[in-house]
């Protein structure tokens, strides 16, 4: 088997999900908090889960769970909380995170950039202007400087077309911008962004701490259908979006080539820019030619049901569609690469749901694996309730329930049968890293 420099004799990384502003709280020195501020979305994240205090008691938290891995991202803007300024508290707050899940046999998997960008960046034009993502090559060189020593597993940026998708189309995000043309040019230095953090990454490795590493981004799928299988339209519409949010980024950055009809770019520098594929999986979207979408490229159904889809949906209306986590996980097949799965998650209002999704849906990924899929691991999203964005706290997404008033956690049986599943996976089959 390709083992991509890992050792044979080694395991399964497994566990869950979060992202800095989601379970910190008071990331006051971001854009997402200033957009809370101005009132452009309902609620703030304010104290959130409070884990920037109570991380101890959640790595105690993962450790009593069974996870052997963690995925969680470093805020920037705590980092970097001023243009150039480091701050040497939140630096040695999060080595000592990266420690204390060490000590405990967890591997810390790390992303630089979920969605949150310091206040400063945003105020010099964000992701929109030119030669912006040189700052953060430059704080990617600082974490890989302080931290790389504890991390074998980055994930440069989260998402990136979700990230575009909201703050440049939707403008549901911060900076809440509706721009078709802009997302377009923000695609481009996303792009940049990667590719520059992934050599530092690697310049790092090589010529500093001469020990493997492994570095991605997360990449959202979805699957899509069209509305009316019968509508040329909306079978073409379906076919260009499923390249354009699925496929477009990990095609420039495995080629170094984009092809998307009319256009024909080239990104050598891309080329050959992921180490395995980060995967992040939902749900489906039934795209239709005939409205008014934020993208030229198709809008979702208006229709609530479609023929085919399942009657089940998350808190949050999201259709919950296991076979299509193994379509997604099949498609990823022609790169060539092993994949992690970074998230895959629902928010339930009662837990034999979760359940009920995480047997499904490990259930359509031990099949990838069987089929051939080379699978390193997975991670469910998440292992907290949090602030879902602009959708505030109610979606419950956790493997554990979080009091906001008090910042009691409660594990709930979900979280026992992702480890089963997990620990008995690790035993009979899949045996990567050392
Ligand atoms: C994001 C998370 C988010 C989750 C559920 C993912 O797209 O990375 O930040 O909470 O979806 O919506």
């Amino acid at each position: 088997m390709e083992t991509h420099g890992m050792k044979e004799n080694s395991f399964f990384l497994w566990g869950a999900a979060t992202s800095s502003h989601q379970v910190e709280g008071h990331n006051d020195k971001n854009d997402w908090w200033s957009f809370e501020q101005a009132g452009r979305v309902g609620t703030s994240s304010g104290a959130a889960c409070n884990q920037y205090e109570l991380y101890r008691d959640d790595i105690n938290l993962i450790s009593s769970l069974g996870h052997n891995a963690h995925r969680f991202s470093l805020e920037w803007s705590r980092l970097e909380p001023r243009e150039g300024e480091w701050d040497e508290a939140a630096f040695r707050h999060y080595a000592d995170m990266l420690s204390d899940l060490r000590q405990k046999g967890i591997e810390p998997v790390v992303t630089l950039h979920h969605f949150s960008n310091p206040q400063w960046f945003s105020d010099r034009g964000g992701w929109a202007a030119s030669g912006n993502h040189r700052f953060f090559s430059r704080y990617a060189r600082k974490a890989v400087q302080a931290f790389g020593s504890q991390v074998r597993f980055w994930n440069t940026i989260n998402e990136p077309v979700v990230y575009l998708y909201h703050g440049f189309c939707t403008g549901l995000w911060p900076p809440g911008h509706k721009s078709f043309s802009e997302a377009a040019v923000v695609f481009r230095h996303l792009l940049y962004a990667h590719v520059d953090a992934y050599h530092e990454i690697h310049k790092h490795y090589e010529s500093v701490l001469k020990t493997p590493v492994w570095v991605s981004i997360a990449k959202h799928m979805s699957v899509f259908t069209p509305c009316n299988p019968m509508r040329l339209r909306d079978r073409w519409l379906t076919f260009l979006r499923d390249w354009f949010f699925n496929h477009l980024y990990l095609q420039a950055l495995t080629t170094g080539f984009l092809f998307f009809p009319g256009l024909f770019c080239e990104f050598l520098s891309a080329k050959s820019t992921l180490d395995f594929i980060g995967l992040n999986y939902y749900t489906r979207h039934f795209v239709t030619g005939g409205g008014a979408g934020p993208t030229p490229l198709g809008a979702d159904c208006d229709e609530k049901h479609h023929e085919g889809q399942s009657p089940e949906v998350n808190a949050m209306g999201w259709e919950v569609y296991p076979q299509g986590f193994y379509q997604v996980l099949m498609s990823l097949r022609k790169y060539r690469l092993p994949v992690i799965v970074c998230e895959n998650g629902i928010c339930a209002n009662e837990d034999e749901q979760r359940q009920r999704f995480i047997r499904n849906h490990l259930g359509a990924f031990a099949n990838a694996a069987r089929d051939g899929l080379e699978v390193w691991g997975f991670f469910y999203w998440s292992l907290l309730d949090n602030f879902e964005w602009a959708d505030g706290f109610k979606p419950r997404f956790g493997l554990v329930e979080v009091d906001y008033q008090s910042q009691k956690r409660t594990p709930r049986d979900s979280a026992h049968v992702l480890a089963e599943i997990c620990r008995k996976w690790t035993q009979s089959n899949h045996r990567y890293h050392s």
